[in-house]
């Protein structure tokens, strides 16, 4: 039996995309075709498909909502699983809230508040996956995904379900065991403490209104595109360098933001990848400091 009509026998017909640009499904808008992009119904198939590529000895990735992804122009080789509205359920039982991993952040904040709930006013504008949330230890405004972690449910690369708790999951400044493991996120349980519906509410209003006011969020991006260098801000030392503004091809840093790198105008993968570079040279030539990306890079770029 050929690739896909295996992954077809696995996800079903209609989930199984050959030659699929990911343009449309990362927030940079940029991103050649996957070979084969699957939208599985159940955790169960994500099992049987990873258990599948290892035997076929075909590559894969996992995608959420791509808001933290730049895909190069000439695709990824091999099979992406995404894991977004097609495995979103949400529940809560008392201060517990159990979401499978393709459920958006934001529902859960809304969730939480809905409930009462505290702990997760910080997630109000982090536009990823619960998945991609736990892997990249999502966070802003001195709140994180590990403030709240409990358990997670995940499925291992030959296919085997496994129970982590909070302690096992490495969690640090936007890292977690998930990005050495590659372990698939499958379903997240998070503590939160009752609070008054009022102060949760307001304290979202005014993260929600720090955002509009500070990010470029009219424009496509992957919000920040450097990891915070110890004892610096990205955007300042960008700042510093003279590059607010600074454009190669359709990609420019935000004059907004000097953190965000976004698709002003038709930018490509590679446009986006050379400003980074261009970036990452001249803070380390002028400031002395090493930036480092916490966007994750898909398939073939320049030198890399
Ligand atoms: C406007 C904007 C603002 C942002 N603000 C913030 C912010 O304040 N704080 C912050 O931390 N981030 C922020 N981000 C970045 C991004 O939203 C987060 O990193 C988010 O958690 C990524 O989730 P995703 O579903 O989009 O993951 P993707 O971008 O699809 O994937 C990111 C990585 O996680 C992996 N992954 C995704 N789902 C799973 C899964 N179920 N199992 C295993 N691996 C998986 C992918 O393979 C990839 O390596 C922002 C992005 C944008 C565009």
């Amino acid at each position: 039996m050929d690739v896909k009509s295996r992954l077809e026998q696995i996800a079903g017909r209609d989930n199984v995309l050959s030659q699929q640009p990911l343009a449309a499904y990362t927030s940079f808008k940029v991103g050649g075709a996957a070979d084969y992009l699957v939208t599985p119904g159940s955790m169960d198939q994500v099992a049987e498909l990873l258990s599948f590529c290892g035997q076929a000895s075909l590559p894969w990735h996992i995608l959420g909502r791509g808001t933290n992804l730049l895909v190069s122009d000439s695709g990824v080789r091999g099979v992406v699983i995404r894991i977004s509205d097609n495995l979103a359920a949400v529940s809560v039982c008392d201060a517990t809230i159990t979401a499978q991993a393709g459920a958006i952040l934001t529902r859960v904040s809304s969730m939480a508040l809905a409930h009462s709930l505290s702990g997760m006013e910080f997630a109000e504008g982090i536009p990823g996956t619960v998945g991609g949330a736990v892997v990249m230890n999502a966070g802003a405004y001195q709140g994180e995904m590990k403030d709240v972690l409990r358990q997670v449910q995940a499925v291992t690369p030959q296919g085997d379900l496994v129970s982590l708790s909070a302690g096992e999951l490495q969690l640090g400044y936007r890292s977690s065991v998930f990005q050495q493991n590659r372990y698939v996120v499958a379903e997240v349980e998070m503590e939160l403490v009752p609070g008054s519906k009022m102060e949760i509410k307001e304290k979202m209003a005014s993260f929600s209104r720090q955002r509009r006011e500070k990010q470029p969020l009219d424009k496509a991006s992957a919000g920040s595109t450097f990891r915070r260098p110890t004892g610096y801000y990205a955007g300042q030392l960008v700042d510093q360098c003279g590059l607010r503004g600074k454009r190669i091809g359709g990609a420019m840093v935000s004059t907004k933001h000097c953190g965000f790198i976004v698709n002003e105008e038709n930018a490509s993968a590679d446009d986006i990848y050379q400003l980074i570079r261009h970036v990452k040279q001249r803070v380390k030539e002028e400031q002395g400091v090493e930036l480092e990306t916490e966007v994750q890079f898909w398939g073939q770029f320049g030198d890399k």
